[in-house]
């Protein structure tokens, strides 16, 4: 089993991964490699001409050359291209020159971003297409299970990220810039907007890189530690209007901040609350351990499914509300709740599924591993009249394991764990405790069908799998499943 990993606010590494809380590479061994030493020695690169035969999971296309199958970014099955092919025997890099034959999936990338940033993957193929291509890496991975249910799309699949880390720096005529990470690098390039972020989130970074100027305010320079400010984490409520703005700094001697508040409040009225955030150490991790308001309650609440929910700067919450509602509403349709059941949601962040499950649940038990997460779930609760469901702080595996060992009972236990999935001290508690139904949320299918390969050698059935569009113009794709217990009396 997988080790399990935190889900801390990490800046983007090279493997950077828009929404995902670890940034994992993708399995897979025709990888589009590249020479990590960035030694030329030996390298040489000649042009093919080559056919797309299909897709690798993370949305390259894949070719068959001299013998190999290798990934190219940015290829469509079906598509003939010129194909620039690097390699020294080892490692080996494409890249297209030129589309001979394009596909007819295939459109301009909106976002004038997309070949120089990474973040999205697949934003080169129509929606449509991008259903398609969901739809067939799903199908293929849950093949041992059941045939999974149509895709769930998003009608608008753009403006839907409620967060997003914006870092700061010079270029080299040391003006200051703020945008995101080039693809494969640690180099930051100027961005006015992204295409799937929140409109009003770019606005506001585009008044802090105008501030900074005005206000003589340094960005944060890694190498040699010097500057101030480093990152600007935004997060909005979507139905609720209210914004979140935190200056990520590498020191807490913020000189002028009181008129820095003033006038970024003055430019955005709309902004609810600002913080700021400490983080003085050498590390990828976005968010340091101090934080400080600057102005506001420091949390902004939104709506989801009806209920109201309180969000810290570090606390997890899903980042497209409009189709965390379709997930959420197939996950509670699975738990066939009947109003007694006792209902475990295991890594429930800020207790949004179990909160939404307690109106039609006997009891629920929420289990999460970040304390600040866990506070806002109780005060969640509170806030949302519940008084049936308990919210504790621990690793979800020590804690199911405990239950077990105290032979406690459950009806239903919903799991919904970083992109590392779950362990074997949760899975395994999962067979002693015996629930009935197994909901399984997953923003990792790969790590989902791993863990469920576990549960169905071990008495459970896979009913139905439900992916959900979640990362609308990257490749990731959320998967909800639904398990049962075989044997009842067991
Ligand atoms: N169910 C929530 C959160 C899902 S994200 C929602 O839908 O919003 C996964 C959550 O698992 C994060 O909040 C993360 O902090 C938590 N987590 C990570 N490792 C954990 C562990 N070992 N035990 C308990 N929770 C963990």
């Amino acid at each position: 089993m997988a080790k399990r990993k935190n889900n801390s606010q990490r800046k983007p590494n090279k493997n950077r991964k828009r929404h995902g809380e670890n940034n994992k590479p993708h399995h897979s061994v025709r990888k589009n490699q590249v020479n990590p030493h960035g030694s030329k020695k030996g390298q040489k690169t000649v042009t093919a001409e080559v056919t797309c035969k299909g897709f690798t999971s993370n949305g390259q296309g894949l070719v068959d050359w001299e013998g190999k199958e290798i990934e190219v970014p940015y290829l469509l099955p079906g598509e003939t291209a010129e194909v620039a092919v690097t390699t020294n025997g080892k490692f080996i890099n494409t890249k297209v020159k030129r589309v001979i034959k394009p596909s007819e999936d295939r459109v301009k990338p909106p976002c004038r971003y997309y070949f120089k940033c990474g973040g999205c993957q697949i934003q080169h193929m129509s929606n449509e297409a991008q259903g398609r291509f969901k739809q067939q890496t799903i199908n293929q991975l849950m093949k041992p299970f059941v045939k999974p249910e149509k895709v769930l799309t998003m009608d608008h699949p753009y403006d839907y990220r409620n967060k997003n880390h914006t870092t700061y720096g010079l270029n080299k005529d040391r003006q200051i810039i703020g945008g995101l990470y080039a693809q494969n690098t640690h180099r930051i390039f100027d961005m006015e907007k992204c295409l799937i972020h929140d409109p009003k989130a770019d606005e506001i970074n585009q008044t802090i890189k105008g501030m900074m100027k005005s206000f003589k305010m340094q960005p944060y320079n890694e190498d040699t530690r010097q500057g101030f400010l480093r990152h600007v984490l935004i997060k909005v409520g979507k139905i609720s209007g209210e914004i979140m703005v935190v200056l990520v700094a590498a020191s807490p001697i913020f000189k002028g901040k009181n008129n820095f508040v003033k006038a970024l409040r003055k430019e955005h009225p709309e902004i609810s609350t600002i913080l700021l955030n400490v983080n003085d150490r050498d590390t990828s991790i976005v968010l340091g351990g101090q934080e400080k308001v600057l102005f506001g309650k420091g949390t902004i609440t939104d709506t989801l499914c009806g209920m109201k929910f309180e969000i810290s700067p570090k606390s997890f919450y899903q980042i497209n509300p409009v189709q965390t509602e379709k997930l959420y509403g197939r996950a509670i349709e699975m738990a066939e709740l009947t109003g007694q059941d006792t209902v475990i949601d295991a890594y429930c962040g800020i207790g949004t599924i179990g909160l939404v499950a307690s109106q039609k649940a006997g009891k629920v038990i929420g289990v999460e591993l970040n304390n600040d997460a866990v506070r806002d779930a109780i005060r969640n609760s509170k806030r949302n009249g519940v008084n049936n469901a308990r919210f504790y702080q621990g690793d979800a595996g020590e804690f199911m394991v405990q239950m077990a060992n105290r032979n406690e009972k459950a009806d239903v236990v919903i799991l919904d764990p970083p992109r590392s999935g779950s362990d074997e001290a949760f899975l395994s508690s999962v067979v002693k405790l015996k629930p009935k139904r197994v909901v399984y949320v997953s923003c990792n299918p790969e790590t989902q069908a791993r863990d469920m390969k576990y549960l169905v050698k071990n008495g459970y059935d896979v009913e139905e799998i439900q992916p959900v569009d979640m990362f609308p113009q990257t490749y990731h794709v959320e998967s909800v499943a639904k398990l049962v217990r075989k044997f009842v009396n067991r």
